[in-house]
């Protein structure tokens, strides 16, 4: 009867969201154990400047190794962790990971210019963030020009003002400062300009419809125009090919991170490619004939 089956899609519904509720549970508790194991680790991504092929900076995105299922990525667990409000220690974790690397590789004479972290909402917010920051750059040594710390566009303009004194703080320490997944939000312009930040980084949803879409080559052009305008440092995010390179290169972008320059990376792999080049990605740009870049 219709009853019935109504009943037993109420009860198929009711398991799944138990098994859900279940399964966020137990991840919570997990990360409670990795954070006091330490299971976490950075990959690091290379930002490749065009003009040289040269290693602008390094971003550094969280994995967590996970004793029973592997290496897990940010996807599957940043939520989780915000939720459970963990997402403090985890970034506290993930600061001192990236500072001990910078500092490491400083001594190891790698030609490393800056890493850049991503900051979760709830860590702009803190009042004691520019503190924190301090603190665990100086435990490590790490020079502040050497930090760079990335917030995403709709977290400030979630809260502009806010925002704005949240990242007049990190500038004043020194740090760089980037806005992240840019153009997915809502920024005003008007407020763009009053925001003390030095890197805009143009989000991944543009370059997918390059270089066939109009309207998305026009937006990247544009982006790029209005950031050197003010100033700015322009990243392009999620380039996979050339001619997606091809295009955002023609749109007036500078640096690039994406799989088609390299996947992210666990350190001993940055220091294999850092430190056999000066310009390891040479060979990779849009008209490079392949020959030796050494
Ligand atoms: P994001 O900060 O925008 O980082 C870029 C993401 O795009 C990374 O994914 C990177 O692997 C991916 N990506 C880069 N180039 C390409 C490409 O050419 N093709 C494709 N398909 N993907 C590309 P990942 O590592 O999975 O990180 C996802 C997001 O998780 C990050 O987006 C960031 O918002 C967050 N996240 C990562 N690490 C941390 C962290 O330490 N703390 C916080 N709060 N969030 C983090
Ligand atoms: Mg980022
Ligand atoms: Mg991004
Ligand atoms: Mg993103």
């Amino acid at each position: 009867s219709a009853k019935q089956l109504g009943r037993n899609h109420y009860k198929m519904f009711y398991e799944t969201m138990n098994q859900e509720v279940v399964e966020r549970l137990a991840l919570e508790s997990e990360l409670r154990t990795a954070l006091e194991q330490k299971q976490f680790i950075l990959h690091y991504q290379p930002q490749v400047e065009l003009a040289t092929g040269r290693v602008r900076g390094l971003e550094a995105l969280v994995r967590w190794r996970h004793t029973q299922r592997g290496l897990l990525m940010p996807d599957q667990f940043i939520s989780v962790a915000e939720d459970a409000d963990l997402i403090a220690p985890l970034g506290v974790q993930v600061l001192e990971m990236a500072c001990r690397q910078i500092r490491l590789w400083m001594e190891r004479g790698l030609p490393v210019e800056r890493v850049a972290v991503n900051l979760s909402a709830h860590q702009l917010w803190e009042d004691d963030l520019a503190e924190t920051v301090t603190e665990i750059m100086e435990k490590h040594g790490c020079p502040p020009q050497r930090l760079e710390l990335e917030v995403t566009e709709s977290v400030i303009m979630s809260s502009v003002e806010k925002g704005r004194e949240a990242l007049a703080k990190l500038h004043r320490l020194g740090v760089e400062v980037s806005i992240d997944d840019f153009g997915t939000g809502y920024s005003s312009l008007y407020y763009l300009k009053k925001l003390p930040f030095s890197v805009l980084k143009i989000d991944k949803s543009f370059v997918d419809d390059l270089p066939g879409d109009a309207d998305s080559v026009n937006i990247v052009a544009s982006i790029a125009t209005l950031a050197h305008g003010m100033g700015k440092q322009v990243v392009v995010e999620g380039v996979e090919t050339l001619p997606q390179l091809e295009s955002v290169a023609s749109c007036g972008c500078e640096i690039v991170q994406g799989f088609y320059f390299s996947r992210p990376l666990p350190p001993e792999e940055i220091e294999r490619i850092l430190s056999c080049d000066r310009r390891p990605f040479a060979n990779r740009l849009p008209g490079a004939r392949w020959v030796g870049t050494k």
